[in-house]
């Protein structure tokens, strides 16, 4: 028999975005500070947030998006930048961002400002150099040879200077861009978490499903729709702050009922949902099952009074994606079994029609 305190932490909703190196944001700045300024946009977080997916080649989708833009057939409006960014960056409440957003767009302009520079800087050294080459490849007088040997050399070293300027320019300004990187998926995985149980939250999921369904392609994929058994009574009986750590000690352990690919999200209130791909109806309902033991069996205790709280149960409902349903449709066939159990007893697992 297992015991289950109220105080575990459930896990994550979502994997961590490797970030990238130095190295490869400096890269990818140094094409998208062009990119910027080719079509006169701010260099905002945004705008960048935006070109950075973009030249990082993540998305398919951000490209078809973006190629009419670049190919000059479409304006990149503010409204658009918005959507844009909501869909592929960050689905995010950019206001938290204000206070790197400034720091990083002065970031932006010097070093956008150093590229001029500099650029200018090595095609005039570019042309010395050239001049200081042609002046040599003639017959040259032996006294005026050291001065002019000295020249090239000294241009050189110039250029290389210029260049190693530029460069450390860029490292430190796409250390910073980094950072604001990592902010950003920190905020993307928040956005998607539910805050109270620490799984993927109902928004989150419906963007779960609606890829799962898309990437099915005629392998099976399954829905379980779980809900607490009379859970206003544990309420009632321990008070709400009880109840929340309950909700949470149910998101643990269904977490640790499934695996790979698999999901585990809040639906809403006391309900939670599992999306199961490439698994067919009796592996799902044998998750379903096992899960539904699991809880059953845990002994949950006050983790202040050590108080048993005594046998709390789910029902849930399983259901298998049929070919051009929707997501919708779907749900509400889960749904349907889920209230199948409610109703034949609770504590069970039933299919749907
Ligand atoms: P059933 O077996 O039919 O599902 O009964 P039930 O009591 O679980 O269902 P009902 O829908 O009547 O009540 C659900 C309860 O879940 C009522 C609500 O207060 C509680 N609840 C929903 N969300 C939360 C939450 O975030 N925290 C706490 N503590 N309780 C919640
Ligand atoms: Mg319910
Ligand atoms: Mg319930």
């Amino acid at each position: 028999m297992t015991e289950a305190q109220c105080s575990s932490q459930a896990a994550t909703a979502e994997p961590a975005d490797a970030s990238d190196s130095i190295e490869k944001a400096a890269e990818r700045l140094r094409l998208v500070l062009p990119l910027l300024a080719r079509y006169g946009l701010p260099a905002d977080p945004i705008h960048y947030g935006i070109l950075y997916h973009y030249v990082a080649g993540r998305g398919e989708a951000l490209a078809s998006e973006l190629e009419p833009v670049v190919g000059g057939e479409r304006t990149l409006t503010p409204e658009l930048s918005r959507q844009l960014f909501a869909r592929y960056v960050c689905e995010c409440d950019l206001t938290v961002l204000d206070p790197i957003r400034q720091n990083l767009q002065q970031v932006l302009a010097d070093t956008a400002h150093q590229m001029r520079e500099s650029g200018g800087e090595t095609a005039r050294l570019r042309s010395s150099l050239a001049n200081q080459a042609e002046a040599l490849s003639g017959p040259v007088d032996a006294q005026a040879l050291p001065r002019l040997l000295g020249e090239l050399i000294g241009t050189t070293v110039s250029l290389g200077k210029a260049s190693e300027t530029l460069e450390s320019r860029l490292t430190s300004a796409a250390g910073q861009v980094n950072a604001l990187s990592e902010e950003l998926d920190r905020l993307r995985r928040e956005s998607a978490t539910d805050a109270l149980t620490r799984v993927m939250n109902r928004r989150a999921f419906e963007r779960a499903l609606a890829q799962a369904i898309e990437q099915a392609r005629g392998s099976p994929l399954c829905l379980v729709m779980v809900d607490i058994d009379h859970f206003k009574r544990v309420n009632d009986t321990f008070g709400h702050v009880v109840g929340d750590k309950v909700l949470r000690v149910i998101a643990e352990l269904l977490g640790k009922g499934v695996k790979g690919r698999d999901t585990v999200a809040r639906y809403g209130g006391e309900e939670f949902v599992l999306v199961l791909p490439d698994t067919p109806l009796e592996g799902a309902r044998a998750v379903a099952e096992a899960v539904r033991r699991t809880i059953e069996r845990s002994r949950l205790k006050r983790t202040d009074t050590g108080e048993p709280i005594g046998v709390v149960t789910v029902s849930l409902g399983v259901g298998r994606y049929r070919d051009g349903e929707s997501a919708e449709e779907f749900v509400h066939r889960c749904d349907v079994a889920l209230y199948q159990a409610k109703r034949s007893g609770r504590n069970r697992v039933a299919l749907a029609p």
